[in-house]
């Protein structure tokens, strides 16, 4: 089926060769080689049949506002969003942890770390899941787990899980 690629939204240079949906409808065309270069774990339709799939719509579970923001990460030569006007970075966190964003992974981190005094749990959740240990200080306190060690106990049955983005694309 001829599927028409959206132009890029973030600059004039690349050719975008693949659409990424976002959980609204919202269509981004992407380059792949971007892709590929800035992603560890981008779901990739062309790994079954490259021809025939070469232009297949990525559907993302993503908003759209997420998802522009990773495409703006991803682009190389182009400033990157504006990460701490965002005040709930979570799903973005989340994104660009499941989809290895490495231009993103630490500047994310950061703004989430910038956030802990204020939205501890959600740092917490975030800093369990992804194996960040160096971000439960900033939580330890606000949280109110003066027992360091319940939360060593609580990571370890988190860490026995791993999350399902593993699995998902790690295969
Ligand atoms: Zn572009």
């Amino acid at each position: 089926m001829e599927v028409s690629i959206p132009k890029c939204e973030v600059c004039n240079a690349c050719e975008p060769d693949r659409t990424l949906e976002a959980s609204d409808g919202t269509r981004f065309g992407v380059s792949t080689s971007n892709l590929h270069r800035f992603s560890g774990a981008f779901p990739a339709p062309g790994s079954v049949n490259t021809d025939s799939t070469a232009y297949e719509v990525v559907v993302l579970p993503e908003t759209a506002h997420v998802v522009r923001l990773m495409v703006q990460f991803i682009h190389p030569g182009v400033r990157q969003p504006a990460i701490w006007q965002i005040e709930t970075p979570w799903q973005l966190a989340e994104a660009v942890e499941k989809y290895m964003i490495f231009p993103a992974l630490e500047v994310v981190k950061a703004r989430v770390r910038s956030l802990a005094a204020k939205y501890p749990i959600q740092v917490f959740i975030y800093a369990a899941r992804h194996g960040h240990d160096d971000l439960l200080p900033d939580v330890e306190k606000p949280i109110g787990l003066a027992d360091y060690h319940s939360m060593e106990n609580t990571l370890q049955i988190l860490y026995a899980e791993p999350p399902w983005v593993i699995k998902a694309f790690h295969r």
